[in-house]
């Protein structure tokens, strides 16, 4: 097709209806390797004539029973095949989802894994929908029916691109519904490769449509289309609102995950060591790339310029390096456009606080989106470093005084993520994690993450949950039955 492809640069078709076919248009666009920078893959730019087709397949595939009317069984077993050929060619997913998107093997791999384990628990949860018995006070049978939603519009982000991928999709097959997704632009390839395995896993045609391609021209067309019955979005907090506006238009169902500014908050009283490993791995996991970032450090002045001091020294000797070397910790940024956002932060930083460690590109490195880990500290809580998203290894610290003003700091911002605290003192401990605005609050680490219990943000960092059977329930309708068994005429005439 296109000249200028390199032979050893793969080429991607849309995956609809079972079947790889070209966009409509015939347009790609390139898949970047943020360390080289160097073009390995060659996608679709989809349009909405793509989406078109991909809702028709996914509408099709639903109305026809092939999905929503085969057992829950049947699906149940048909996502543990899924899932069991995912953590077989974990290597070769992990590898590549490194390649893509910068994020160390290491890490890459436990996310592979995390993958295989959420088609797993969807794959049991599928044979545990259940329906109620109303006590309705006539003489009648009065039940509530959990049925699928419809057809899902499925956009995700690319900090986690197969993770967040089965967040949504395991889900919503459990559930019976059938899927478009688009994968971010920068990271689809991982998603594009478990498609060739539908088929040997029994997954009917249409029940998941990939499409590739870019947020106004292939994520819009999603969100607008009369087929395609909810939405789930997991991004930016800007798109989140154009998203949820279009969807009033055909009052689609929407679920919202749109990051934050999460506060990790660090009493005097908390075990040291394991407190500055805390505040580093909670801001630098994932290059800072992650929703849930601890990316306000709230340490108590009592401990506050020793804990700098040693969160600056231990920063600096964060190994950097290429994605799939097995000792580096951070790899680069995802992509151009974020490396170029999360240096303007850091210039915007210097103006707002001190510098203790990084600020600028990591220089070691010719080629690539290596940014420095990054710690700004005496910073005011409404410096725009401590209230915008950077999505980016960058640190905010500030000190606080008492417990009330750690609360008062924690919960000044328009997000409500995810929070940690650390300490000793579980009274103190309780009545942070009881009075925190957030949807996910740590106590004594941060980030671990389990498919078994609910991901989700208060205030602007959006609404409904994922995982668990929570993660469920946002795909079921309800649908209420009432049977009469009393055989008497109505009598009201
Ligand atoms: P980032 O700014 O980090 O790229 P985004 O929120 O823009 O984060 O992207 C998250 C996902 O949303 C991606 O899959 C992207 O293509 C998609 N997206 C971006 N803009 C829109 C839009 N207007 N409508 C629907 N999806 C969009
Ligand atoms: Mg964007």
């Amino acid at each position: 097709m296109a000249t200028g492809i390199k032979a050893n640069v793969k080429t991607y078709d849309l995956f609809i209806d079972g079947k790889w076919q070209p966009s409509a248009k015939g347009k790609t666009y390139e898949v970047i390797d943020p360390s080289t920078e160097e073009v390995i893959a060659h996608v679709p730019d989809a349009t909405a004539e793509d989406v078109d087709r991909a809702a028709k397949a996914a509408r099709q595939a639903f109305e026809s029973g092939s999905w929503a009317s085969m057992t829950a069984q049947g699906r149940g077993r048909i996502l543990f095949r899924l899932a069991e050929k995912i953590r077989s060619e974990m290597p070769k997913l992990a590898e590549l989802e490194s390649r893509n998107g910068g994020k160390p093997i290491v890490e890459a791999e436990f996310d592979i894994n995390d993958v295989a384990t959420c088609f797993e628990y969807y794959g049991g949860l599928a044979t545990k929908i259940q329906g109620h018995v109303n006590p309705v006070p006539d003489n009648a049978l009065s039940l509530s029916l959990r049925e699928p939603v419809g057809v899902a519009g499925q956009i995700i982000p690319w900090n986690y691109p197969l993770l967040m991928a089965a967040w949504k999709l395991a889900p919503a097959l459990a559930a019976g519904c059938t899927c478009v997704l688009k994968p971010a632009e920068q990271t689809p390839l991982t998603a594009l490769e478990i498609a060739n395995w539908f088929e040997e896993v029994d997954l009917p045609p249409g029940v998941v449509n990939i499409v590739t391609g870019f947020g106004e021209s292939a994520g819009a067309p999603i969100v607008n289309h009369p087929e395609i019955n909810k939405i789930a979005f997991t991004g930016s907090a800007s798109v989140g609102k154009i998203i949820l506006r279009a969807a009033a238009e055909n009052i689609k169902r929407v679920t919202l995950e749109l990051g934050g500014k999460s506060p990790n908050i660090f009493f005097a009283d908390a075990d040291f060591e394991n407190a500055i490993d805390g505040a580093l791995f909670g801001v630098f996991i994932n290059q800072g790339e992650v929703c849930s970032a601890g990316s306000r450090i709230l340490v108590e002045k009592k401990i506050y310029s020793k804990f700098v001091d040693a969160m600056v020294e231990k920063a600096k000797r964060i190994k950097l390096g290429p994605p799939l070397d097995r000792d580096t910790k951070m790899g680069p940024l995802v992509s151009k456009e974020q490396y170029d956002r999360v240096l303007q932060y850091q210039e915007i930083g210097k103006k707002e606080a001190k510098v203790g460690a990084g600020g600028g590109r990591a220089k070691a490195f010719g080629k690539g989106y290596y940014v420095e880990p990054t710690i700004f500290y005496d910073v005011d809580n409404s410096a725009r470093i401590a209230r915008e998203e950077i999505f980016g290894p960058v640190a905010a610290v500030i000190p606080f005084d008492s417990e009330a003003d750690a609360l008062r700091i924690a919960n000044d911002s328009p997000y409500g993520l995810a929070a940690a605290v650390w300490s000793r003192d579980i009274f103190k401990t309780m009545r942070m994690v009881k009075a925190l605005r957030a949807g996910i609050v740590w106590v004594n680490h941060m980030q671990p993450t389990y498919v078994e219990a609910p991901w989700g943000g208060y205030k602007q960092s959006g609404f409904g949950r994922e995982l668990g059977p929570w993660g469920l329930e946002e795909y079921l309708e309800t649908k209420q039955v009432h049977i009469n068994l009393n055989e008497q005429p109505i009598g009201w005439y």
